[in-house]
């Protein structure tokens, strides 16, 4: 199909509900992408941090196609042997030795929400949760997110959720009553414009979570599977959560949610207490299984932090440079730089140089490449932008 008519039949038939920039993206490999004029893009957005390993990844391609051979879909009704696979692999590399799969962030997050009222035991539900946050667009996953744009028309939102600033722990602290259940934070907030949670900050909700009785949930929907140059970014904190919702980089591509828990949290679900039909199917298990395996394999976390400290510092030579950028940000290559002026601009003038990057909050472009890009790479994304920015001066 000719781009304008994928437009046109996307403008028909389709619920509008994405404001799509005008590409058709019709093939990926690596780090790279093609639109249907054939035309190459470095793709520094990756899917917004799903394509962590970058495009059709071969172990990943592999475990598919043995798998979409062999056997789709089963029933939770009956064992499903790839999804105990990665619940093993889960709990071999992190705190939580309980899985639970659904099919995508909210609904891993819809899971922690309600495992932590089933410990609350109807008595303590509530939970504290961030300005700036980002958790999903259910009705619950959408309240407990700080964002007004998120929430804005659907009144009456689910009750129970309370939200705080970030980095502010005495503000935390002051929220806790009777009710409380929990804590919900991004160890680094995305869709919030790239938040770093302060070491002093998380370590001291960790804390007060204990001294209350209260789990912590870590949203690593985003920051987790490598990203940040750890396996999950609560790992740079030293420090454990209770909870840890998986999306996004997970599957390799492939579609899957998990909500990860310590086993004393965790054998508060008994059987039919939630559920998912497709959750843990076999192909989405075996995406992810090879996804973690290739991760850990080819050092990628390690080139994440490599590269991603690299790009941070050369970002921050561009920052010298240019006093209208605010702020550079982030933890390997989970990056943000802050403009004092709409980011959108950057994005267009990026992708005619043929370069996909994101922008959120307005002002903040964001860089989440896949965790296998190379200092080249990242060379060729701060020389483009460096251009464009001279020209903004
Ligand atoms: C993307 C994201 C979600 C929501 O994931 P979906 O798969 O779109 O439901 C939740 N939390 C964070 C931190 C995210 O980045």
């Amino acid at each position: 199909m000719k781009t304008e008519e994928v437009k046109k039949l996307d403008k028909k038939y389709v619920i509008h509900t994405y404001k799509r920039i005008p590409l058709v993206l019709v093939k990926g490999k690596g780090t790279k992408v093609w639109d249907s004029e054939g035309k190459e893009y470095l793709d520094f957005v990756a899917g917004i941090a799903v394509n962590g390993l970058g495009h059709c990844h071969p172990k990943v391609v592999k475990a598919i196609q043995e798998q979409v051979a062999q056997l789709i879909h089963i029933s939770n009704l009956y064992y499903i042997e790839p999804q105990v696979k990665l619940a093993k692999l889960v709990a071999d590399n992190s705190f939580g030795n309980k899985s639970f799969f659904c099919n995508s962030g909210a609904e891993a997050n819809e899971a922690a929400i309600k495992l932590s009222r089933k410990y609350g035991k109807g008595k303590r539900y509530e939970i504290i949760c961030m300005e700036g946050s980002f958790h999903g667009r259910t009705l619950a996953t959408l309240t407990a997110t700080g964002q007004e744009k998120y929430r804005k028309g659907y009144a009456p939102l689910a009750p129970g959720f309370k939200i705080v600033p970030f980095n502010d722990l005495e503000k935390a602290a002051e929220a806790i009553n009777d009710r409380t259940v929990a804590v919900m934070l991004e160890p680094i907030q995305g869709e919030g414009g790239i938040n770093v949670a302060g070491d002093k900050y998380l370590k001291g909700i960790r804390r007060l979570c204990d001294e209350n009785d209260l789990l912590l949930i870590l949203d690593e929907i985003q920051c987790g599977m490598g990203r940040t140059g750890k396996l999950f970014s609560y790992k740079h904190y030293g420090i454990e959560p209770d909870i840890m919702t998986l999306a996004k980089s997970l599957g390799g591509g492939f579609p899957i949610g998990a909500m990860i828990a310590k086993e004393r949290i965790a054998s508060h679900f008994s059987p039919g207490d939630h559920a998912s039909t497709f959750g843990g199917n076999p192909l989405a298990c075996s995406a992810a299984c090879a996804a973690i395996e290739a991760i850990l394999e080819e050092k990628l976390i390690e080139n994440a932090a490599q590269v991603g400290n690299y790009f941070i510092e050369k970002l921050k030579e561009l920052k010298k440079k240019y006093s209208f950028i605010k702020d550079v940000r982030g933890k390997g290559l989970m990056i943000g730089v802050e403009l004092d002026f709409e980011g959108k601009d950057i994005v267009s003038k990026c992708q005619e140089k043929g370069i996909l990057i994101n922008c959120t909050v307005d002002r903040v472009l964001r860089f989440v490449p896949p965790l296998i890009v190379t200092r080249e790479e990242v060379d060729q994304v701060v020389t483009t932008l460096d251009k464009i920015f001279k020209n903004k001066k």
